[in-house]
């Protein structure tokens, strides 16, 4: 597997694939490397010829400074877990490859609504960022596919966004969320819980199993502060609970009739920020209140 930080020698690289020939595959990361994210590599080395990885801490995805400040980072853990998984190049770039002219945002790329509900109301400036940085790789990388988790729905939500309006000639691959044997979703921020906080912090996805039954038969405003409720009750403090239709991530009132709706969720568990989301499926009508 090569290990690169420099763009010059990653293009050098792809175009060699390239004139071979090789789909190649593409895994975005942020690094601290689980089985989640690994779960998204073996997809990739699976249906292509060559997967790349990018492992890059992206400054302008952060509102919060402390939350960037204290991201994990592992970089031998990651070279060593995606050796194993089949990877063929991680690219862990500096700062300077990746925005050469400063963090200017320059890509001008509206993302509608998509920007001011859930992750992006509560994380100003979130999805411009992640916009840019998936933007970028896209460019340098040129790849046939890439995989992305649903672990962050949102964001596959604004990813598809940005390769259909750009008209860019990727395959969006999204892949199921890796959970733990309780159900908590994995996360690289999941090893700053306390420990008292990784035994309630399953409450999140327990919740949102809760909700799948609940929608059923209550209205839509019930349902949500319930969750709220019910999260609160283990001692986590919940930023949103909200039921949005899976496309548009527009937030779904009773009486509205969708046989697939996300149930979506953000809380903070001693102050780390974790969030989660359950597809719901199948007839799903709601309670008109
Ligand atoms: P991150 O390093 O958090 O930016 O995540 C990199 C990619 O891994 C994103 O596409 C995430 O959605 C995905 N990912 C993170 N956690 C999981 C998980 N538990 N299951 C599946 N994919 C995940």
């Amino acid at each position: 597997m090569d290990v690169i930080e420099k763009g010059s020698e990653l293009c050098e690289i792809i175009q060699k694939w390239k004139r071979a020939g090789k789909r190649i595959g593409f895994v975005p990361t942020m690094g601290a490397l689980h089985r989640g994210h690994i779960a998204l590599i073996e997809k990739s080395v699976k249906q292509c010829d060559r997967t790349v990885c990018s492992v890059f801490v992206n400054p302008t995805q952060f509102n919060d400074p402390n939350d960037l400040e204290n991201y994990p980072r592992d970089i031998d853990g990651d070279v060593d877990m995606l050796r194993k998984a089949g990877c063929d190049l991680v690219f862990f770039p500096g700062e300077r490859e990746i925005y050469p002219n400063g963090r200017e945002y320059t890509l001008n790329f509206d993302l509608g609504r998509l920007d001011g509900v859930m992750e992006g109301e509560f994380r100003p400036g979130h999805f411009r960022g992640v916009a840019q940085v998936v933007h970028r790789f896209l460019e340098l990388i040129e790849p046939d596919a890439i995989y992305m988790g649903l672990k962050d729905f949102q964001q596959v939500v604004v990813v598809n966004k940005l390769i259909k309006d750009l008209g860019l000639k990727v395959d969006l691959v999204p892949v199921e969320t890796v959970r733990e044997a309780d159900g908590l979703a994995m996360s690289s921020r999941n090893i700053r819980l306390s420990s008292e906080m990784r035994k309630r912090a399953p409450v999140i996805f327990q919740t949102l199993m809760d909700c799948s039954k609940w929608i059923k038969t209550h209205p839509v405003e019930e349902v949500r502060e319930m969750a709220l409720k019910q999260i609160r009750e283990r001692g986590l403090e919940p930023e949103y609970f909200e039921l949005a239709a899976p496309e548009s991530l527009l937030p779904l009132n009773s009486g509205m009739v969708r046989d697939k709706v996300v149930a979506c969720v953000a809380a903070k568990a001693g102050g780390v920020r974790l969030i989660d989301n359950l597809v719901i499926k199948q007839g799903v009508c709601y309670f008109a209140g």
